[in-house]
This record gives C-alpha cells, sequence and structure tokens, in this order.
C-alpha cells in the first residue's frame, strides 16, 4: 500500500470511528514530506495535515486563495517546484475543499467587492475571471490544477500529484485524482485529443479555435465552467451550433458547523530511523 491509498483508507476508516485507525508515516518514509497547496480559508487551519495523519513536519503547506493554479509556471508553480527540489517534497497534493467562497465568487461580485474596497474599475484587469482563476466547481478547479502541475515542466516525471477534496465539516477526504495511476500513464503520452484540448480550458481552446473571449457574447461565468463545458464552446467554434443557455444557480448549502473530526490517533513521537526504500 502506498502513502496515499493508505492516508485516505485511514481517514475513511477514522471516521467510520475505528478509534485504532490512523497512519504509521515510518512506514513511508520513502514518500514523504508532502506538498499541499490548499485554499487560505481558515477553517481549513485545524484540519491539516491532521486529517491526512500526518506530522506536521512532514506537510509542506502552500495555501493560496481558491488552491488555484493559474499556469505550469507560475508563481505557486515555482514554490511547488521549489519544496520538491530545495526541501525534498516526494508527493504534491492539490487539496480543494467544499464550500469555498473563492467558487461562490462570480467576476460581477468581485467587483462590486473591490469598488467597496474603494478600487475603481478602471485599475483592475479587464477579466477578473481569468486574472484570478475564479472557478464554479471545488473538483474541476482540483483536476485542473493536478492537470497543470502534472504538465508542467517544473515538476519532474517522478513526482505523484495527487487531487483530493476535503470536507470542512467532518474533515472525510476524497480522493479525486490518483496520482500514481497518472503517474502509470504520463510515461508514453498520446498526441492530445479534441476533448483532451477542451479539457485543458480556455489557453487551449484558444490556441486551437484562435478562441477570441472578447468576440463572444456570453453570460458572466467563471473558470470551472469554461473547463467543463469547453468541450460545448469547441463544437460552437467548429461548426457554428447555438451555445447552451447558462445553467441555473445552484441553492446554497447550508453554512456548514464547527468541525467536530475523530481524527487519527495521535502519532508516537518515537526516535525512526530513516528508511530509504528501494
Ligand atoms: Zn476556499
Amino acid at each position: 500500500m502506498r502513502l496515499f491509498e493508505a492516508i485516505v483508507e485511514a481517514n475513511h476508516r477514522a471516521l467510520a470511528g475505528d478509534a485504532k485507525a490512523g497512519l504509521h508515516p515510518a512506514d513511508f518514509a520513502d514518500e514523504l514530506p508532502v506538498a499541499a497547496l490548499t485554499c487560505i480559508d481558515a477553517r481549513l487551519n485545524p484540519l491539516l495535515p491532521e486529517v491526512l495523519g500526518l506530522p506536521k513536519e512532514q506537510f509542506i503547506w502552500l495555501r493560496n486563495a481558491g488552491n488555484i493554479i493559474t499556469g505550469p509556471t507560475s508563481s505557486t508553480m515555482r514554490s511547488l517546484a521549489l519544496a520538491c527540489a530545495v526541501k525534498g517534497a516526494r508527493q504534491i497534493a492539490i487539496i480543494g475543499h467544499n464550500d469555498c467562497q473563492v467558487c461562490k465568487t462570480s467576476a460581477m461580485k468581485l467587483d462590486d467587492a473591490f469598488r467597496a474596497l474603494g478600487i475603481q474599475r478602471a485599475s483592475l484587469p479587464e477579466n477578473l475571471t481569468e486574472f484570478f482563476g475564479l472557478f464554479a466547481s471545488e473538483r474541476q478547479n482540483v483536476i485542473k490544477a493536478v492537470d497543470f502541475v502534472r504538465h508542467s515542466p517544473l515538476i519532474g516525471p517522478k513526482v505523484p500529484v495527487h487531487g483530493l477534496l476535503v470536507d470542512i465539516g467532518t474533515g472525510k477526504l476524497e480522493w479525486v485524482v490518483n496520482g500514481y495511476q497518472t503517474l502509470e500513464t504520463a510515461t508514453a503520452p498520446p498526441p492530445p485529443s479534441l476533448g483532451e484540448l477542451a479539457g485543458q480550458g480556455m489557453d487551449a481552446l484558444k490556441s486551437f479555435a484562435e478562441f477570441k473571449i472578447g468576440e463572444m457574447k456570453f453570460p458572466d461565468t467563471k473558470i470551472g465552467e469554461l473547463a467543463t463545458e469547453g468541450k460545448d464552446w469547441l463544437v460552437h467554434e467548429i461548426h457554428q451550433i447555438e451555445i447552451r443557455p447558462p445553467q441555473p444557480p445552484q441553492p446554497t448549502p447550508p453554512p456548514s458547523v464547527a468541525p467536530k473530526i475523530p481524527l487519527p490517533p495521535p502519532i508516537r513521537v518515537t526516535p525512526v530511523v530513516r528508511k530509504w526504500k528501494k
């Protein structure tokens, strides 16, 4: 069993009430430390790295608003690269969360919020959605970020890149992207298909179909919607068919309660000789 298989299993067992569930980091010394990118949401503060069962010293914690990666050589990507090259991170995890306020923010809301802060619209970039990397689906945002990291020239082929979602109410982990599987299939990448190009978001769409965002008339959407509906837009570009009407807004979930998390048992602090497995 590999590290993240053990992490997810221990997390689920602990949440199911197994008081003995927990991770034994010494068994995974050759897969540690982990570099993780999470949102800045303060509700994550008491959850990580505890819900992973990892000791703090094996958890390199990078944060930005919305755990967004905007490009293969972006500032966050450079920090992830240095986490591996300088701090010796062996695995990367992009960890999104439910009820993310960045996900709930549209360009229009952001415009209003900036105005309330005394920031004039003219001093901001024209496309706030693209500039801030706003998204409409926490899951799609994680998948997109993992894809950026996996294909970044700054991240070597030896580092598994996982995508997870954590429930801020319960601490439950969902393993969205298994970095071990994508690592195996990444050795001989096939040429990108139309669907893959569409899945890569706006940049790929732009380059493929000379897609000019300013010439399209569409409602105030976010990057996640662009990613998930990119295929439809690509078809539109090629076949000149109608764009689907915007999706109705999703109902707002009830506010989450303060987390009460059955955590794995505390890690026994005993002197451990670091094992380097072959
Ligand atoms: Zn968030």
